[in-house]
């Protein structure tokens, strides 16, 4: 439900208000526009019942939210979320680019590799360093090595971390190495890692599932606002279809869907959806012309020795050249780069 105050409505109107939904067990989130002040109330409706909003001092009208994600849709907020990171601003005007490895491998390689992507232009770093990987004999990922790799590496060249968290027990130790907490396709719907990473204080990416539909993502999201973090980034990364082609299908259309139903910034991962270094370019620019924040694009030195996912990563060069293109597609689109 969203109470929308009256232009008049006093602090001790709010306070009342907030402490009375609270009493029965539902959580409010005050949020304070220019004109107006208002309260969203999330929690098992049927609790509303015993409180009789719309009498209370103050409020001027009590709406029900329609979609059954509450927090991360636009009924809840009209304007864009905008997360800073590190001074990194993301779903602003300027779209960003999240650029490295898909796995930390070595230190040296690491640095190498973002001192790279800084250059071409990213200005955040992703390298995983807990990997999800489809057999238990592939390659893991570092674990908390690849941690102390990825914060050298952010003293190195100032860029912000982003890396993967499979597991809540690793969190707090997450927390002191990633500037943004990436939710793999993976466990979308782990719905404990999503509540846990919902009481961080640091930025999630949540990556859309294999299988998932717009409204399951959408709801995944939704645990991680209503834990308490609103710093929550949507990246569509393809999804499984028919089509053997590519490794997974992008779903483009997903960028304008998402950015109607929710305030959320949406990054797009050609990476990962089509899984070739050679589509990876144009679908990256597809995805600036739909309309995405950013992008997160695997880059590997050395693509061949790479650990972990080489058949889709670009070359440094490859990035630079891509990102000019870019820049002229943004533009187009009336975003920056
Ligand atoms: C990744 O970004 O490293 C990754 C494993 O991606 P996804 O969860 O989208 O498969
Ligand atoms: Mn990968």
């Amino acid at each position: 439900m969203i109470i929308v105050l009256k232009p008049s409505a006093t602090e001790e109107d709010i306070a009342h208000i907030v402490d009375r939904v609270t009493g029965v067990g539902l959580s409010p989130f005050v949020k304070r526009g220019t004109e107006r002040t208002i309260i969203g109330v999330v929690g098992d409706e049927r609790l509303l019942a015993s409180v009789p909003v719309s009498a209370f001092s103050g409020v001027e009208t009590a709406l029900p939210i329609l979609s059954p994600y509450k927090l991360v849709s636009r009924e809840f907020k009209q304007e864009d979320t905008v997360i800073d990171v590190e001074g990194v601003v993301i779903g602003g005007n300027r779209l960003v680019v999240m650029a490295g490895p898909c796995s930390v491998e070595t230190s040296d390689s690491l640095l190498s590799v973002a001192e790279h992507v800084k250059a071409a232009g990213a200005r955040i770093l992703r390298g995983g360093a807990f990997k999800p990987r489809t057999s238990p004999y592939a390659f893991q990922g570092l674990g908390m090595e690849g941690l102390e790799y990825l914060s050298r590496a952010k003293e190195k060249t100032g860029l912000p971390i982003i890396t993967e968290v499979m597991d809540p027990r690793d969190i707090p130790t997450m927390v002191k190495h990633a500037d943004i907490l990436q939710i793999g396709a993976r466990n979308m719907q782990n719905f404990r890692l999503l509540s846990e990473v919902g009481t961080c204080s640091k930025p999630v990416m949540l990556k859309r599932g294999l299988s998932a539909t717009i409204k399951e993502f959408l709801l995944s999201a939704e645990y991680i606002l209503a834990a308490g973090n609103h710093r929550v980034i949507l990246c569509e990364r393809g999804i499984r279809t028919f089509e053997t082609a590519t490794r997974n299908t992008l779903d483009l259309s997903a960028v304008p869907v998402l950015k109607s139903l929710s305030h959320l910034p949406v990054i797009v991962d050609p990476s990962h959806a089509v899984g070739k270094t050679a589509l990876v370019a144009p679908m990256a620019k597809a995805a600036v012309a739909a309309g995405a924040d950013g992008l997160m694009i695997e880059v590997h030195e050395n693509p061949e020795e790479a650990l972990c996912d080489g058949e889709q990563a670009l070359l440094p060069k490859a990035l630079t050249a891509l990102m000019s293109e870019l820049r002229q597609i943004a533009h187009a689109v009336g975003r920056d780069l």
